[in-house]
Formats: C-alpha cells, sequence, structure tokens
C-alpha cells in the first residue's frame, strides 16, 4: 500500500438452485456469486452467495474486517444491509449478528444462498473517521462506474475459504470490466453477464475489478503485459496520455529487478476522483499479486499527475517482490477476521519504498541530487513520529495505537532503515552485495506459496550475510535506538547541511503546512512550530493563522480540499487573497503566490571525496 499527498488531513439476478445440489456438499461444491450491476437500488448492488449443501447447522457467513496490504480494521461489513438468509423454497431463515462482519445461521442443513445489498465507501469516506483508504475502498456509480474491491461484495462462510468461486456479474451495456480475475471463456453477450473464476476466496479478494467506459492501454515488458484502465469523471485523462511514462518507468524497474518477478500479467486500475464530498479522498494505492488500485485527483495537471503515478505505481510493483513474493505465514494464512500481523512492516512497505526511489536512480529516471532530497525529506518526514520505537513491535502491534498512529513512518524510517542496510551490505561486501540482493536470495528461497517463519527471518538474514548485520537488526529494527544517518552516510561520503529548496503551497510532499484544530470546528490553520515557506512569509502569514477564505471561498476541512487540488496549477504570477484569524484580528492578505521554497536539510557530497568512499556510493547507487 502506498498514501500519497493529504494524509494527515484525511483525519480530517437470482440464480435458482437445482435440487440436485443437495446431493453435493458444501465443502465440494464452487461458491456461486451474483452481483448485479444493472439495477442499481438506491445507490446499492444487489449480491447473492449460494455455497453447496452444508451438512451442519451451525454456519457462519463473513465479510473481511481487515484486508492484506491496508494495516488497518475497516469492517467492511457495515457497509452491508438487508443481509437475509433463504432455504430452497425461498423461505427466510433466521439470521443473528455478532459484529459488524458477522452473521450467523442455525439452521444452515436448509440455507441455500444468502443475498444482501451493498453500500459504498466512496460516498461517505469524507465525513467518516477511520475511513476506508479509497484503494480498498468502494465505488458504486450507475452506469458510469463501480470500483469492485471485491472484498466490500462478496463474503465467505466460515471454513470455506479454500472453496472456489464462480462470479457472474450482470453489467451495464455501456461498460467493461478491468482485472486479471480470470474470465470464463463463454461470455454472454445476450444476456450482458460477465463470469468470472477465482479458486479460493483469497483470489477473489486479490483482484479487483474496475468497471467503466473503456479506457485503456497496454503494453509489454519483456513476457509481462501491462493494461492501464483509467476512469476519468469528466475525460480529462485518457489511457493513452499515461502510457508513454508508465512504460518507461516500468520497463526501468524490470531492468532494475532482473528475473526476480513472475507474473504473466500486471493491470493497473486507476481511479480519478473530483474530490467533491460525496467522492474518493484517500490518494494512494494497493497492491495485489497481479495488479495494483490507485486512486488520485483528477484535478492534477498532467505532470504532476504522472509523477504521482511513477512514485506510487512504482511502489506497488515493486510488492510484486515483497510481501507477494516474500512473506511470513501470518501473510500467506490471512484471516480476514481475526488478523494476526507479522513483525516485518520493516521489509514489506520499507523496501518496497525504498526500491521505488532506488530503482529511479539507479536506472536515470532521476539524478542523484534528487534521491538526497528524497532520502532528506524521509529523515525529515520520520522526525513526526516515534523514533524510539522498535519496528518489529510496532508491526505485530500495528492495528492498536500507539503504534497504529506511527504506521505512516514505515513509508519513512521504513525506507531509511532499509538504505542503511544497503550501505552496511555494501560496504561488508566491497560493493557486491546489497538489499536488492538480498532480496532476490529470499525470494528464490521462499516465492508465492511458500512462507518464512516470522520469528527466524532476521537469524536467516544475519545466516546469509554478516555477524555485523545481527547489531544492525538489533539496535534499529528489533531495537528502539534511533539511527545516526550522518555515520551511514559518511561511509559513501556524503554529509547533511543546511540549503533552500523549492516545496508545494499547501504540501511539503506529503507533509502539510496546514492542520484541522477539532476542538475549534475543524478550523483550518497554518501549524504551529515549523518553518515556513516564502508563500506564506511574502503573503504575510504567521504559524497558528487560522486561514477564514481564499479568494472569496469560506474556508472549512470540504472547501480547503478542492483549493488543494487547484494549487497543484497555480504558476507564480497567480494571485491569492487570503483573510486569517489572527487572535482577536481577522488580516486581509494579498499578493502573488510565487515559487514556495523551503529552508531545509539536505544531503550533500563531501568536498575530496576518498577513492574507498567514491567506489561504495557507486556500487550503492548505480550497480
Ligand atoms: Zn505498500
Amino acid at each position: 500500500m502506498k498514501k500519497w499527498v493529504l494524509p494527515s488531513l484525511a483525519g480530517l439476478v437470482f440464480y435458482s438452485c437445482g435440487s440436485t445440489k443437495a446431493l453435493v456438499t458444501a465443502d465440494r461444491t464452487p461458491i456461486r456469486t451474483t452481483m448485479d450491476l444493472k439495477n442499481v437500488v438506491d445507490d446499492k448492488v444487489m449480491v447473492s452467495v449460494d455455497p453447496g449443501a452444508f451438512t451442519t447447522n451451525d454456519v457462519s457467513f463473513l465479510i473481511p474486517k481487515t484486508v492484506p496490504g491496508t494495516y488497518s480494521t475497516d469492517n467492511y461489513g457495515k457497509y452491508i444491509v438487508d443481509l437475509k438468509a433463504l432455504d430452497y423454497d425461498g423461505n427466510e431463515l433466521a439470521v443473528t449478528k455478532s459484529d459488524d462482519n458477522t452473521w450467523n445461521i442455525t439452521d444452515g442443513k436448509n440455507l441455500d444462498k444468502v443475498t444482501y445489498y451493498v453500500n459504498d465507501t466512496y460516498d461517505t469516506e469524507s465525513n467518516t473517521e477511520d475511513a476506508v483508504f479509497s484503494p480498498a475502498g468502494t465505488n458504486i456509480l450507475k452506469d458510469k462506474n463501480f470500483m469492485l474491491n471485491l472484498h466490500g461484495f462478496v463474503g465467505y462462510f466460515k471454513g470455506l475459504q479454500e472453496v472456489p468461486y464462480e462470479i457472474e456479474i450482470s453489467v451495464p451495456e455501456n461498460l467493461e470490466p478491468t482485472t486479471t480475475l480470470i474470465m470464463k471463456e463463454v461470455t454472454d453477450e445476450e444476456t450482458g453477464k460477465d463470469t468470472f473464476l477465482a479458486s479460493r476466496y483469497f483470489e477473489v479478494i486479490d483482484n479487483p475489478i474496475l468497471y467503466a467506459e473503456p479506457n485503456t492501454e497496454t503494453f509489454k515488458l519483456n513476457d509481462i503485459e501491462v493494461k492501464l484502465s483509467v476512469y476519468s469523471p469528466n475525460d480529462v485523462y485518457k489511457a493513452s496520455d499515461l502510457k508513454e511514462k508508465m512504460e518507461k518507468m516500468m520497463t526501468a524497474q524490470k531492468a532494475f529487478l532482473g528475473d526476480v518477478n513472475s507474473t504473466k500479467n500486471y493491470d493497473i486500475l486507476l481511479y480519478l476522483s473530483t474530490m467533491d464530498s460525496t467522492d474518493a479522498s484517500g490518494f494512494g494505492a494497493l497492491e495485489h499479486h497481479t495488479s495494483t488500485t490507485v486512486v488520485l485527483p483528477e484535478a492534477m495537471p498532467k505532470d504532476r499527475l504522472e509523477q504521482a503515478m511513477i512514485d506510487v505505481v512504482s511502489h506497488e510493483f515493486f510488492h510484486t517482490v515483497t510481501p507477494l513474493n516474500v512473506h511470513s505465514k501470518e501473510v500467506q494464512y490471512f484471516d480476514f477476521n481475526d488478523p494476526k500481523m507479522s513483525r516485518h512492516l520493516w521489509m514489506y512497505e520499507g523496501t518496497t519504498e525504498y526500491f521505488a526511489n532506488l530503482f529511479q536512480v539507479q536506472q536515470g529516471l532521476i539524478d542523484e541530487t534528487e534521491f538526497y532530497q528524497r532520502m532528506m525529506d524521509k529523515i525529515t518526514n520520520s522526525k513526526a513520529y516515534d523514533d524510539a520505537l522498535s519496528f518489529t513491535t510496532m508491526s505485530q502491534n500495528i492495528l492498536e495505537n500507539p503504534y497504529k498512529e506511527n504506521y505512516a513512518n514505515v513509508y519513512e524510517k521504513g525506507a531509511l532503515i532499509n538504505m542503511v542496510l544497503d550501505i552496511e551490505l555494501r560496504q561488508l561486501s566491497n560493493g557486491e552485495k546489497g538489499v536488492l540482493w538480498l532480496m532476490k536470495e529470499l525470494s528464490k528461497k521462499y516465492g508465492q506459496d511458500t512462507p518464512f517463519e516470522d520469528d527466524q527471518l532476521i537469524d536467516e538474514i544475519v545466516a546469509m550475510t554478516y555477524p555485523e548485520i545481527r547489531t544492525f537488526f538489533d539496535e534499529h529494527v528489533i531495537g528502539d535506538k534511533p539511527i545516526a544517518y550522518s555515520a551511514y552516510l559518511a561511509k559513501v561520503g556524503l554529509k547533511i547541511e543546511s540549503a533552500e529548496k523549492q516545496t508545494g503551497y499547501f504540501l511539503d510532499g506529503e507533509v502539510p503546512f496546514i492542520d484541522i484544530d477539532p476542538t475549534n470546528n475543524n478550523a483550518v490553520f497554518i501549524r504551529k512550530g515549523i518553518p515556513l515557506t516564502s508563500f506564506f512569509l511574502d503573503l504575510g502569514a504567521e504559524n497558528g493563522d487560522v486561514i477564514k477564505s481564499i479568494n472569496g471561498t469560506l474556508i472549512t476541512l470540504e472547501t480547503m480540499r478542492p483549493i488543494i487540488g487547484q494549487s497543484f496549477g497555480w504558476s507564480p504570477d497567480t494571485e491569492i487573497i487570503m483573510t486569517v484569524q489572527r487572535g482577536d484580528d481577522e488580516v486581509k492578505l494579498e499578493g502573488k503566490v510565487g515559487t514556495p521554497m523551503l529552508q531545509a536539510k539536505t544531503i550533500v557530497p563531501v568536498m575530496n571525496i576518498a577513492p574507498k568512499e567514491a567506489q561504495l556510493r557507486a556500487a550503492w547507487l548505480k550497480s
């Protein structure tokens, strides 16, 4: 998973059963699922899930509480309404609910199927606390778009997670699916039904479907076929607008990885949000074995959208290495309703995010200066979280506080742990081995279907590498000792110093300059205790100013979001009038927005670098 921009503001058709089926027991019969996207009722979709016959009376039907990759408790069962259990004559059986996601049927032997209506998550995200992260969420927009993250639509019967599924979807004529789910060969053009097959429940949720009017492009990376599908509600973007940059970026990824990943297909499902109050508001992406779902604002100018796609999709594609090919038993046998979390987020998210930056400098998509700036931003951003927190302890308890509120640090410090480990490994191996080598070795040994023991991975890495690596893990990954980055950077002839850099109007990368005050009607204010940019300083704004209006628009959390979206398109000559509340005074600030600059720390090469350090840096960034 990868969150992008605004994360801190986010707080801010019946199938009738023949009588013969009763002869086949539930654990051997494919689970027939139907979804009706043609007849959307009150913004809800009708679903029926029809298993084989049960031989026991106690039957539970579940919708996931959480899904892999999100590291959050989302209770998708909350979006299910009017669930009915029906017997073979269509009579309703008694159903009791034991929690948000579990329905119990005591007359299981007579159960034919369950039916229910599904609400989507996008409609309510912007006013729900702890909302589902949009790339894992669902959208129902009659005749226009369906974002089918199937864990939000299709449930499972307890004990039948390993039984195959057949999913039949009735679809409006104008919409086409993009998915890596296997489509049954015969599609029924007359009835407008698409039928998909999955070998087990995990495969159902690992293959989301985007239904939209056709807007797709395909390209090849050696033997991998990539499909890019775009839903752009106001027809702002075509898949062809983004194809060239995506192809160049993923070709570089493939060159970086070599033969480590083995998928034949990879689909990119891009949903562009209008940022209205009833549309998706969580930007970023979620990984799957053969696809990724991406949600970004439609208002972004093309160059910004391309850069966001490069950062987000490269991260998700690297997930094909870990956790998808290197993971523990906790991930392999994921319990959707009572998950046990692995201790290795430093690798699942950290290595992935590190590679998503490293490959760009190694393959020449960005220069070294840009790479250093990104690592410096991660060092700065990581200080907003608890720097003295064991990463393994945090990972195992990530669904609970105080660990949950430190989750986003997996993209900051998690990546830095890998940078430091990479430098350390390069030094110990005279430049030969790094984290990429390590991940290749681990994926050779394990792979998609062979999990490792969660408590033995670090011992194994030490055994594969050097004894010094144990000290590193003991202190900075298992232990809670903050990392002295300067000491590691010195090994490759780099140092940290202060300089001016260009930044955004309201965001520095992913970190906002503004925040909301829940004790003051969610007022939007300029954060206290942070260095301000030239944009704020030239206008005369101060830390703590409450923003009352911008260019005549009264500012609330809801109205601020689209303005942030627009600000990506501002030029230095754009005029702004901003009124702020400062203590008892209302102050009118006026002027050109300019190019926002910020005094910030930066990583720079040292003068007169020693040959040994120069060689190590070249091995680290260029091999
Ligand atoms: Zn991720």
